[in-house]
């Protein structure tokens, strides 16, 4: 038998559902994650994490608890070199591996598009870590803001300036513009102090993004939180000082104080791809991998590049978690075919909508981009949609469990200063709210507690489900 690895860089979206669902195909040959953390991060969930809506344990699950019972082995360390042509990779510790296949998935990094001050003086917000800095980061202004009698020294301590009006700085800044005025206002703050920038180089917000169909309902939300949020766009950051935000807007050069200066202007492809031996006609303008529909790389069939590393020309697909996932899964079942001398399919990805965060208790769904459905429901459908592909039954029994005690039960505890800004009576809002919840929660608990049975009954109704469930095979694996 031929012992040497299938090996799987990163552990992210498309690299845990490769391990996945590769464990459920009880392959007998050794197959190995590397990951530099222990957790596994679901970003779109960050803001959750941040607001302390949900915590860790539930967004970021261990690798080791997901992993359990199956036959691959997590190596926690940091990548190194990747060497295609010796099919050799060697990481930071000094081990290195051979591989038989190897799946790069090592996702994306901020870009500060060597703007000056940027790296040092901007927090990113892409990691549990970012999540948490930032938090002690604004906990920390708002307690000296409290106590600081210089007016205009408060007010520096309490903007933040939130670069990028791309999906992650809107959904920032909504869930900030709630959040800081609950925290402001527990110190015995006046709340309508802060205030929260949204800068943007371009005059549209969520522009060239998979949710720019909602952009007018983004800034109808943006305009509405407790505090509204502020934006100003065609201005182009020249540079992120200690101070704050300096920018050039019709031509003028300015300066916004801000205590606080969250980035979220731009992602990159990992580093890494820079290294490796493929020609730039084979890169996209990002610095993405171009790789063949069924992810190979061109020129390494044994290497399969997915997520936010590669594109496919025929097909590009935004670099999101939901496109990340489905390869993973195209990813294995390619790895299983090639192992057994079949033949390898394309990756087949459904954009089933899209989904935002865009306020505390409050989102959008953009169903099939076709249908709209915002306000609390719509949190509630991006909440139970997430919920649905959180990793493994077993573990998703758990979290669904809490997030419906603590999202729908006891929901008089989400932080909120006013909770009625829909115009609905709080009666009517809580009615509606439950009555949503209960709709949602039902097959959400019942997949979470009966996965087969789940599933069978979901195929034969025809109906998409909004997210691929891992087959039930895990389950039965872990027994
Ligand atoms: C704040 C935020 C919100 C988002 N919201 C959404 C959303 O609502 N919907 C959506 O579809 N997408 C969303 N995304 C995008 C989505 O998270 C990414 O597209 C997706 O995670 C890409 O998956 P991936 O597997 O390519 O990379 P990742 O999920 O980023 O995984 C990469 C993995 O590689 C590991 N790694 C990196 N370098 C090394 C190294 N040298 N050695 C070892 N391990 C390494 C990392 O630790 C990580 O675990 C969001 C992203 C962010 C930052």
């Amino acid at each position: 038998m031929n012992q040497i690895p299938t090996i799987i860089l990163g552990g992210g979206f498309v690299g845990l559902f490769t391990a996945l669902h590769l464990a459920q195909q009880n392959d007998a040959r050794p197959i190995i994650l590397v990951e530099q953390n222990d957790r596994f991060t679901f970003k779109p969930l960050l803001y959750e994490l941040l607001t302390g809506e949900m915590h860790m344990e539930q967004i970021c699950p261990l690798y080791t608890d997901l992993l359990k019972g199956s036959k691959i082995t997590i190596v926690r360390d940091t990548v190194k070199t990747i060497d295609l042509s010796q099919k050799r990779i060697v990481l930071t510790l000094g081990q290195a591996y051979d591989y038989g296949n190897l799946v790069i998935a090592l996702g994306s990094k901020p870009t500060y598009f060597n703007t000056p001050g940027a790296a040092e003086n901007a927090l990113p917000f892409a990691t549990a870590n970012d999540a948490m800095t930032l938090k002690m980061r604004l906990q920390d202004c708002l307690q000296t803001a409290v106590v600081t009698k210089d007016p205009e020294q408060r007010s520096h301590l309490l903007t933040v300036a939130i670069i990028g009006a791309g999906p992650a700085g809107v959904e920032l800044a909504c869930t900030l513009a709630d959040l800081l005025p609950v925290w402001y206002d527990a110190l015995g703050g006046d709340y309508e102090d802060i205030r929260i920038v949204l800068v943007n180089r371009s005059n549209e917000i969520l522009k060239g993004d998979i949710n720019s169909r909602l952009r007018q309902t983004a800034k109808n939300f943006l305009s509405d939180r407790t505090v509204s949020v502020e934006l100003l766009l065609d201005a182009a950051v020249t540079a992120i000082t200690p101070m704050g935000v300096e920018y050039k807007r019709m031509g003028k050069a300015d300066f916004l104080p801000a205590m606080t200066v969250v980035w979220t202007g731009g992602t990159e492809p990992h580093p890494l791809l820079k290294t490796l031996p493929v020609t730039p006609e084979n890169r996209n303008k990002r610095g993405q991998l171009q790789v063949l529909p069924t992810l190979q790389l061109r020129d390494f069939s044994e290497v399969f590049v997915g997520g936010d590393c590669s594109y496919v020309s025929a097909e590009p697909q935004p670099a999101t978690a939901q496109v990340a996932y489905q390869q993973g899964k195209a990813i294995a079942y390619n790895l299983k075919a090639l192992a057994e001398g079949r033949s390898l399919m394309s990756a087949q990805v459904n954009l089933r909508g899209t989904l935002m965060k865009l306020g505390i208790g409050e989102g959008v769904a953009n169903i099939f981009d076709r249908v709209e459905i915002k306000g609390e429901l719509g949190h509630l459908i991006r909440q139970g949609t997430y919920l649905e592909l959180l990793p493994i039954p077993i573990y998703n029994f758990k979290t669904t469990a809490e997030w419906f005690t603590d999202g729908v039960l006891q929901r008089h505890q989400t932080p909120s200063l006013h909770p009625t800004k829909t115009g609905r009576t709080p009666l009517l809002a809580g009615l509606t709210a439950t009555l949503a919840s209960f709709l949602i929660a039902t097959p959400l608990i019942w997949r979470a507690a009966q996965p087969e049975h789940f599933q069978k009954n979901m195929e034969s109704t025809g109906l998409p489900t909004l997210m691929d469930q891992l087959v039930p095979e895990t389950v039965n694996q872990q027994k």
